[in-house]
């Protein structure tokens, strides 16, 4: 089973935004990331996202706000990054502390600087292939990584396990624009071991650590693990028991750095085409 790592598809990306930054005639391209608290997953996240950009040569400001910031000033100050002419693109770390109304923040966002698609525009624009739109990074992540991995789609058959909105339904309407056929398995789906097993494209998107043994893959599948978890030992990993399925599956993305690691890739990507979007309007 060959490992496909997170970072050849960062190496191939990051050459092709570099291109695309020469021929926007030195404009930088800005990222304001919004932080309400000090979650350790969202300040892992932001600090891996302004390592990417400043490698990229990309401007990021990280906004930061107290965890007990109330709704009203939270929402007037993110409209003031919403309106900051020099901002192209928004991440909002969530999810928000319960008092601030994280719906009416994604009712406002801006679609063209919602990178991250936490619009309900961005999201419908997945769901009908239209490409003006900003997929979820991660989401997109995962098709990055099938992409390099020089997978033809068409006609394969490919299962999703997880139906979450940032992960398990956007990767499953991106798979069905490249014509694969899509199962969709979650909590009360019967016999997932079988609708796993049936697919030449497995990808685990649960939050169930090592969930994904040799009884859900099949011989010579491709198998991409977005899950992050913490084992009982204290260690981080996927959803794929990696070790148990590596004489069945062809392919499999590692926990970590496999898909976790394209992802500050895929924002700074969507930076960029926000950036072009806003000059070309
Ligand atoms: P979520 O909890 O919102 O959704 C999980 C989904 O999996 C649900 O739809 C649920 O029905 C399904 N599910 C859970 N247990 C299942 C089971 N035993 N059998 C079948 N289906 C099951 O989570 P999410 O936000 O979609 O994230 C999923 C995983 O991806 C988590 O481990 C999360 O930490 C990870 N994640 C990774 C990245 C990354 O950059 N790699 C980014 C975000 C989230």
């Amino acid at each position: 089973m060959d490992i496909l790592y997170g970072n050849d598809v960062v190496k191939a990306m990051s050459e092709q935004i570099k291109r695309e930054l020469d021929n926007l005639s030195g404009y930088i391209p800005h990222l304001a990331i919004v932080r309400v608290g000090e979650r350790p997953d969202d300040l892992a996240y932001e600090r891996g996202a302004v390592k990417r950009f400043e490698k990229l040569g990309l401007r990021c400001t990280v906004h930061s706000f107290a965890e007990d910031i109330g709704n009203q000033a939270f929402s007037f100050a993110f409209d003031d990054i919403n309106n900051d002419n020099d901002v192209d693109g928004i991440l909002l770390l969530r999810p928000l502390p319960r008092h601030i109304d994280e719906k009416a923040i994604t009712e406002i966002i801006n679609p063209i600087k919602d990178i991250d698609c936490i619009s309900p525009i961005n999201m419908a624009k997945v769901f009908s292939s239209d490409e003006t739109g900003f997929a979820p990074c991660t989401a997109e992540a995962v098709m990055e990584m099938i992409a390099y991995a020089g997978i033809d789609l068409t006609g394969k058959r490919a299962t999703v396990v997880g139906r979450s909105m940032v992960i398990g339904k956007p990767v499953a309407m991106m798979l069905m624009k490249k014509n694969a056929t899509v199962t969709v398995c979650h909590t009360r789906t019967v016999d997932m071991e079988g609708a796993c097993k049936n697919a030449e494209v497995l990808v685990a998107a649960a939050g169930r650590a090592r969930m994904i043994n040799h009884n859900y893959v099949s011989s010579g599948a491709y198998v991409f693990d977005v899950g992050i978890n913490v084992d009982d030992s204290g260690y981080m990993c996927g959803d794929v028991d990696i070790d148990d399925i590596s004489d069945i599956a062809r392919l499999c993305t590692p926990v970590p750095k496999g898909v976790g690691t394209v992802t500050t890739s895929v924002l700074a990507k969507h930076v960029l085409k926000a950036a072009k979007m806003r000059r070309e309007q």
